[in-house]
């Protein structure tokens, strides 16, 4: 023990820098610090609306001095920059310093437009809210293209042809293009200029918007059989090998491997998040330091389209494989994505169809191997983009993280298109990672069903983030309220059961509670009641079933559509296209029977089902689906019901129809307590959820409010099976979604 001891202090001491900076001297006035493990680096944080000067962090030089030692570390205010210039209309107040929270007003003058706001608040990051304000009268070819604030414009001609450009003030550093050109198609060409100061980051929500909305549009337009109807869209997407997608990691030194780790897994959510869509990319990932590691390449056709194996290429790759190479050779990594693309120009005929994607994460600038953005140059010549030409061939999108960063640098790798983004500054890689988790949930381009944030993660506090399908039924009638649940299928439509409702029920009588389950419910009207033809309570008297309930399912019409969100999103039925995505069945013949093979089969199928524990709280249960020989047991338990005892065969009341869970055998099932009801049976398939039965009764009902007592032996639940009722919801719904044969 004690020899063991003295060998990490050794290790230690050797791993030191040769002189130990002075601990007393790094403090800030009006925030706090943190010294690392290791005495080589402080990290400094103020209160809300400061930030630390001269530096967010410092390092422990090798001459045992501080990196800015002599300057006393401080909390300052954050600024917003200053307006510089404004046309076409006023603004004030006009003063020498804008602080967190202050207001800026936008006037234009007469004959002039206003674009953006007219109201403008400095935020906690240094930015003033919303997108430039632009008064504009019309005249230019192209429309005016706006001084964003903290800049300067040379040029007032917006002809086809004219140039703008601009500077920032001092001390602020500029993102996006310095220079814009009018072009024939009335758009600038570049993307916006921003000025900002050093400390200023963009929030994890703004990247997730701007990132998630170009990205999807990059994923869409990589469509050659594009049609804006979205549904049918779906169809006719063969995205597969038409898009490459490259992941660059930053692994030199300064990274350290807790941020490295960090970026493998952005990496790892970014490529899971993506294979949950209808698109399969190729990947190419690859770290950096003095030199560049292959994690996955683009000629591994074996690997590089499946996202299950590139993640686990990535998550084997070690940060220690640099060695202590520990050198930026940003150059080094941009210079291997266009070899791997001269690789594959040479295999591929289609080569120049291909979109592609770079994603590259870095914390600081190169400090070898020369000027990176040359790389961009010869990769952008490499896939004949010229200005304006082929520019949707290639979208370079840069995250530099922490304060270390050169904006220059990335500034220049990063593409530049008119109304996006794709250079990102933000505080650290955790900001980053919020960024990514956030990202495609907040895009509702994609319209998939049976998708939910990975609630594997504690972070998703919102129970209709795990489960954005369920919705709460309320149906009043004048004498009494009663509950049901319902899953959401298309924007007009929830299903449910029949069991649910009164012949007599009203469609007014009914609520459509929908998403999150705080205290801004969303609700809907409902415009009809669609109850299964065949579902009828009373049709089997002559056979002694009391009450029958065959074909339990009811469509729910609302009178206002749906607007999906993260916490409100359809779940996928089988038998439908939605669904072959979800499993991934994309052979040329997908069928109703190929996803009842797949979901169903078995003699034990393992399902779920939500119910609510407490107040608003949303609880997963996970069942077993009894087929085959554990049948049995299901029907002998409905036997034993009281309204059942004078049936001559049990399979008149559970038909065929049905699915069977609950039990104590082989393992104890929960139980469905009454508000269940209607509720949906899923399946669950990596990240996807199907549903494929509504919760509709069980023999018996021992629940008493929320609490669940001790399942009994004969417990059974009895799930209105949906593949049998697909005909008739193909009835119902017939434009929302697309059936299979
Ligand atoms: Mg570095």
């Amino acid at each position: 023990m004690m020899l063991l001891l003295l060998l990490v202090s050794l290790a230690m001491s050797i791993a030191a820098p040769i002189e130990e900076c002075n601990r007393d001297t790094v403090a800030i006035v009006g925030g706090t610090y943190k010294v690392s493990e290791d005495g080589e680096k402080v990290e400094y944080s103020c209160p809300k609306g400061k930030y630390p000067f001269p530096s967010a962090t410092r390092e422990c030089e090798t001459n045992g001095k501080w990196t800015n030692e002599k300057q006393k570390a401080i909390c300052k205010a954050i600024e917003c920059p200053k307006p510089v210039m404004f046309e076409g209309g006023e603004y004030e107040p006009h003063k020498p310093k804008y602080f967190v929270g202050d207001e800026l007003y936008f006037e234009c003058w007469g004959g002039f437009k206003m674009f953006g706001l007219e109201k403008r608040t400095c935020q906690e990051n240094g930015k003033w809210s919303g997108e430039t304000t632009i008064c504009d009268d019309g005249e230019g070819h192209c429309p005016s293209p706006g001084i964003p604030i903290g800049a300067s414009k040379v040029g007032t001609i917006y002809r086809v042809g004219s140039n703008v450009s601009y500077d920032c003030q001092n001390g602020l550093k500029m993102f996006g293009s310095k220079t814009r050109e009018c072009k024939e198609n009335k758009r600038w060409s570049g993307s916006e200029s921003s000025c900002r100061n050093s400390y200023t980051y963009d929030s994890p929500k703004e990247v997730a918007e701007v990132f998630g909305s170009s990205l999807s549009e990059t994923i869409e337009s990589s469509d050659p059989d594009r049609v804006e109807d979205k549904s049918v869209r779906r169809l006719q997407v063969r995205t597969g090998g038409l898009m490459n997608i490259f992941i660059i990691i930053d692994a030199s030194k300064s990274v350290g491997e807790k941020n490295f780790k960090t970026a493998k897994n952005i990496a790892e959510t970014f490529i899971e998040k993506v294979s949950s869509f209808d698109f399969t990319p190729r990947y190419s990932v690859l770290t950096y330091a003095s030199k560049i590691k292959r994690i996955v390449t683009l000629s591994e056709s074996e690997i590089n389209t499946q996202a299950e194996k590139v993640i686990e290429a990535i998550q084997k790759f070690k940060y220690s494989v640099h060695g202590d190479k520990q050198g930026t050779n940003t150059r080094a990594a941009l210079q291997e994505v266009y070899n791997q693309l001269s690789l594959d120009n040479l295999r591929n005929e289609k080569f120049l169809e291909h979109s592609n994607i770079i994603i590259l994460m870095t914390d600081g600038k190169h400090n070898m191997g020369g000027d990176p953005s040359v790389e961009v140059k010869k990769i952008r010549e490499f896939l004949d983009i010229k200005k304006d030409k082929r520019e949707d061939k290639l979208d370079i999108y840069v995250f530099g993280l922490g304060d270390d960063i050169s904006q220059d640098e990335l500034n220049d790798i990063a593409s530049k298109k008119d109304r996006e983004k794709h250079v990102f500054q933000m505080e650290n890689v955790d900001a980053l990672k919020k960024a990514f988790d956030e990202i495609i949930d907040e895009t509702s381009a994609f319209e998939m069903c049976g998708l939910s944030r990975d609630h594997s993660k504690k972070e998703t506090k919102d129970d209709n983030e795990k489960y954005p399908w369920i919705v709460k039924l309320l149906i009043t009638r004048p004498t009494e309220v009663e509950n049901c649940k319902g899953s959401i299928v298309t924007k007009n439509f929830i299903l449910t059961a029949a069991h649910c409702f009164h012949l007599d029920d009203q469609p007014h009588f009914v609520t459509v509670e929908l998403g999150p389950s705080d205290s801004a419910k969303v609700t809907r009207k409902v415009q009809n009641i669609h109850r299964h033809p065949k579902y009828d309570p009373n049709g089997k008297k002559e056979k002694n079933i009391k009450k029958s309930f065959e074909y339990d399912l009811a469509l729910i019409e609302l009178s206002q559509k749906i607007d999906f969100s993260p916490t409100v999103r359809p779940i996928c039925l089988p038998c439908t296209s939605g669904t072959s995505w979800a499993l991934k069945q994309r052979d040329m013949a997908p069928s109703c029977k190929k996803h009842e093979n797949f979901l169903l089969s078995g003699d034990l199928v393992k399902a779920l089902f939500i119910t609510e524990e407490g107040r608003n709280a949303l609880v997963q249960m996970n069942v077993q689906i009894k087929q085959g020989k554990w049948r049995q047991g299901c029907l002998k338990d409905a036997e034993k019901v009281e309204d059942f005892k004078d049936v001559v065969d049990i399979k008149d009341v559970v038909t065929d129809n049905f699915l069977c869970t609950g039990g104590v055998d082989p393992e104890v099932d929960p139980q469905t307590c009454k508000g269940d009801s209607g509720g949906p049976l899923i399946i669950q398939h990596n990240k996807r959820y199907i549903q494929v039965g509504v919760i509709s009764w069980g023999t018996v009902n021992s629940c008493k409010g929320y609490t669940r007592n001790q399942v009994p032996a004969a417990s059974r639940d009895f799930h209105a099976g949906i593949i049998p009722g697909m005909e008739w919801i193909k009835e119902i719904i017939q434009d929302e979604l697309i059936y299979l044969n």
